[in-house]
């Protein structure tokens, strides 16, 4: 069952996630497996994939943004772009388009930035969005202050953090065939709450100001950090939460929130529709939708995300084009 679980350390301006994505996973791995036109991801993909939606996952917890957090990274490499998306219900989905072969040992660099022009993007797209407003959307390179090339995920997400909301951040990220995990563990700002969207216009100066102070230098934090880094891979994604919580915080004292787990939990769930897909086709323009279906017969889209196929003969397609009021009695409406 996957879960998630947030603590407290007690008295200390520390805070800390742990998420475990096991059927959520799964099951965003078996879609993908069982589309005939993809086939499954190549284990470094997957790897990837599972990072990005354990991270997802986190980040959209961390911030309790009202909205989906979309985590994308844009490749120059065999991966083009890698999506995952968390929704404050913490349900989630995530995709990637892989074209050509990658080496089975293939890592960050070599799937998403070949020639060091891979982006990191992180959205926040509100739930209750007022006509034409856009998201916000904060983007990363995926090398370093000297240029070099990034190795991890986790490299890239803490550089991010540290920009955006000035807080100190530890990630350690791991991902297989069956889990995908993360451990995130925050300095708590010196006053106020952690904000993703940034100092622009909102937060005060003395604020931020107090924050910059304090970034790598708060002896808790330092300490703590330091033993989250020692989580390897094998043992985030192999352990269960309560073994990972002793084994690195043994000396610490923790106040533990309720689990998220089961319903209440992280969950695969797409958000894709019919409508959604029709609008699609509306914005090829009739000639393409025409030509697609002289060419084919009909027009059909899959899901990236979850393998739903929608298909719209020449009837359907021929509706989308037809102003309401136009449409031919009795024939089906486009839902
Ligand atoms: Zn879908």
């Amino acid at each position: 069952m996957s879960e998630l679980h947030k603590f407290l350390f007690d008295g200390l301006p520390v805070r800390g996630m742990i998420v475990r994505l096991t059927d959520a996973w799964q099951e965003i791995l078996a879609r993908r497996a069982s589309n005939t036109a993809t086939g499954a991801y190549p284990p470094p993909v997957a790897e990837l994939l599972g990072e990005m939606t354990a991270a997802a996952t986190l980040m959209q917890s961390n911030i309790k943004f009202n909205g989906a957090l979309i985590l994308q990274i844009f490749g120059d490499g065999p991966v083009k772009v890698a999506v995952a998306e968390a929704k404050p219900d913490l349900s989630l989905r995530a995709t990637a388009k892989v074209i050509g072969e990658l080496p089975a040992d293939a890592h960050l660099p070599d799937m998403v930035n070949v020639n060091n022009k891979g982006r990191c993007a992180i959205t926040l797209d509100p739930k209750d969005k007022l006509p034409g407003a856009t998201p916000y959307q904060g983007v990363v390179p995926l090398f370093g202050d000297g240029g070099e090339k990034l190795g991890k995920l986790s490299d890239v997400l803490q550089h991010y953090m540290l920009q955006s909301e000035q807080l100190d951040t530890t990630l350690v990220l791991a991902a297989d065939d069956k889990v995908a995990a993360g451990l995130l563990i925050q300095r708590l700002p010196v006053k106020g709450e952690g904000n993703l969207e940034g100092t622009s216009g909102t937060s005060d100066k003395d604020h931020d100001q107090a924050n910059e102070d304090q970034i790598g230098r708060n002896e808790d934090y330092n300490r703590i950090s330091i033993l989250a880094s020692s989580l390897t891979r094998d043992e985030l994604l192999t352990l269960d939460v309560e073994t990972i919580l002793r084994r690195l915080f043994w000396e610490e004292k923790l106040l533990r929130f309720e689990p998220q787990a089961g319903l209440q939990g992280p969950h695969f769930a797409c958000t894709c529709g019919r409508e959604r897909v029709a609008q699609m086709i509306r914005g090829l323009g009739a000639e393409e939708a025409e030509s697609i279906l002289a060419e084919r017969g009909d027009i059909e889209v899959g899901c990236d995300f979850c393998g739903k196929q929608y298909r719209f003969d020449a009837v359907d397609a021929a509706q989308l084009f037809t102003p309401l009021g136009d449409q031919i009695p009795g024939s089906p409406v486009v839902q």
